[in-house]
């Protein structure tokens, strides 16, 4: 880190500071750990796509309904050490006044964004006159049509008021962001409490146990602090008679025996609610900020691919199916025509976190009338595995309080594993959908990735039949 980079402070840091202090200290010191996910690769590229149509719209729409003024892009200013890159500046030359205009991927305005555009503002104050202050943002009314409509698809949202609110705040909390910059080393700084996918774990939590209070699940930040006030960070040393709920209790249990918990009548009880043929059913989607196929609205998800296994009776062969939407027309519907042909009429659908294939079932009933039938059927046979981990009905301190597949997987079914696969988590497997479907794909890099994206949800439904296996076992 050179003298001056630590003395610059631009809006990304700012924004890095309101995350936490220390991940501002971390990237100033080159401390951070994680590299980006495929997850947040994909939001970039498709932030950058949007950026590209928020140009054309204010060009083609706003400058046009006022040509005596003038856009400005990616215009560069500077209070000091505090630099801000305004997206686009509109001129009016009357006044002498200009107007930001914020891109934003999102479908709305959140407080971040607030902050964001208070600090820009600051910088900009300092240098311009600065009329009003807008985010501009995805329309969530907006719904996709054979042609995009980009007078519908975008909204202007006037934040001038809620930003000039914040500009005292934010000019002190811009200072303590400098200061934390400069910090020579991070423990003055608060970290959080939740540190799970963090950015930098060794500025925060160097030595952290492997399985530790923070995997403790729905653990609150009081109790948290109360365990660290004890000096108890390893998910072990927490004192049986510490104030936990029923399953808090038995996952730290746990971690301190080292033996797994069953609760056999329980597990009983739940598997004979379901009926053979038993289905397995796993979805993969991508979220596109802005729609390509008709009839979907911004930032909506886009199930692109299943994986269907069938278990006919419990000692039966084993069935798979499975479908990847690449013809170019709606996903959904070229799905669906399979699943309904795949996926029998009786029988319960097991899968793993059932809020997430229900609301998509619902959201594609809600672009195809015509299988709104058979996908409220699905529904009504749904079995969500993970419940059992989930409600503490069987539990092994290998799985870390967490409930996950991907945690379970590896414990219950060693001889299954994700690693290796070269795509093994849904971050990567929506990012390698949009390349082949949205993307800059060729012919070649197309193949491998539609073989890696079958091989990765097959595992998650055969994932799910091997772990059905493993409790049925256990009675
Ligand atoms: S604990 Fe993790 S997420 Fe929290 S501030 Fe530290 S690095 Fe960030």
């Amino acid at each position: 880190m050179t003298h001056d980079d630590s003395r610059r402070l631009t809006k990304s840091d700012f924004l890095l500071y309101l995350d936490a202090p220390r991940h501002l200290w971390a990237k100033k010191n080159g401390r951070i750990e994680v590299p980006l996910s495929d997850f947040n690769r994909l939001l970039s590229e498709q932030g950058y796509a949007v950026e590209a149509l928020a140009r054309e719209t204010l060009e083609s729409v706003y400058l046009a309904a006022h040509p005596r003024a003038d856009l400005f892009w990616q215009s560069r200013y500077a209070d000091g050490p505090f630099e801000a890159r305004a997206d686009a500046l509109m001129y009016w030359p009357d006044g002498g006044q200009y107007d930001l205009y914020e891109i934003k991927s999102s479908t709305g305005v959140d407080k971040t964004d607030l902050y964001d555009i208070a600090f820009q503002a600051l910088v900009l104050h300092s240098q311009i006159d600065l009329h009003r202050c807008f985010v501009l943002h995805l329309n969530k009314e907006y719904i996709q049509a054979a042609v995009t409509d980009l007078a519908w698809l975008f909204v202007a949202e006037d934040v001038t008021e809620a930003v000039a609110a914040l500009l005292p705040e934010v000019a002190e909390l811009r200072q303590g962001a400098l200061l934390a910059a400069l910090a020579r080393e991070p423990d003055e700084l608060p970290h959080c409490l939740t540190p799970r996918d963090c950015p930098c774990p060794a500025v925060c939590h160097p030595g952290l146990p492997e399985f530790s209070i923070f995997d403790i699940p729905r653990l609150g930040q009081k109790k948290k602090a109360e365990l660290l006030g004890m000096g108890i960070r390893d998910a072990a040393a927490i004192p049986p008679a510490f104030d936990l709920n029923a399953v808090q209790r038995a996952v730290a249990e746990g971690a301190r025996t080292r033996r797994e918990r069953l609760d056999r009548p329980a597990l009983a009880a739940e598997l004979a609610r379901l009926r053979f043929p038993i289905w397995f059913l796993d979805y993969e989607t991508c979220n596109l900020a802005v729609p390509r196929f008709p009839g979907y609205r911004p930032q909506q998800q886009v199930v692109f691919q299943y994986s269907l296994h069938c278990l006919d009776a419990p000692e039966g062969p084993l069935r798979h199916f499975g479908h990847i939407a690449l013809s170019g027309g709606d996903p959904a519907r070229e799905l669906l025509e399979h699943l309904a042909g795949d996926l029998g009429g009786s029988g319960s659908v097991i899968v793993w976190n059932k809020t997430f294939e229900m609301t998509r079932n619902r959201e594609m009933a809600g672009l195809h009338a015509d299988f709104a039938d058979f996908l409220e059927g699905v529904n009504a046979r749904v079995y969500d595995l993970g419940e059992i981990v989930n409600r503490g009905i069987y539990l092994h301190p290998g799985f870390k309080g967490s409930w996950s597949i991907k945690n379970v997987l590896p414990v219950m079914v060693p001889e299954l594993s994700y690693q290796g696969l070269p795509i093994h988590e849904g971050g990567q497997a929506s990012m390698a959908w949009w390349r082949m479907a949205c993307g800059d794909a060729d012919a070649a890099q197309r193949e491998t990735l539609r073989a890696d994206l079958e091989h990765y949800c097959a595992l998650d439904t055969l994932a799910m039949v091997e772990i059905y296996r493993r409790l049925a076992a256990l009675l």
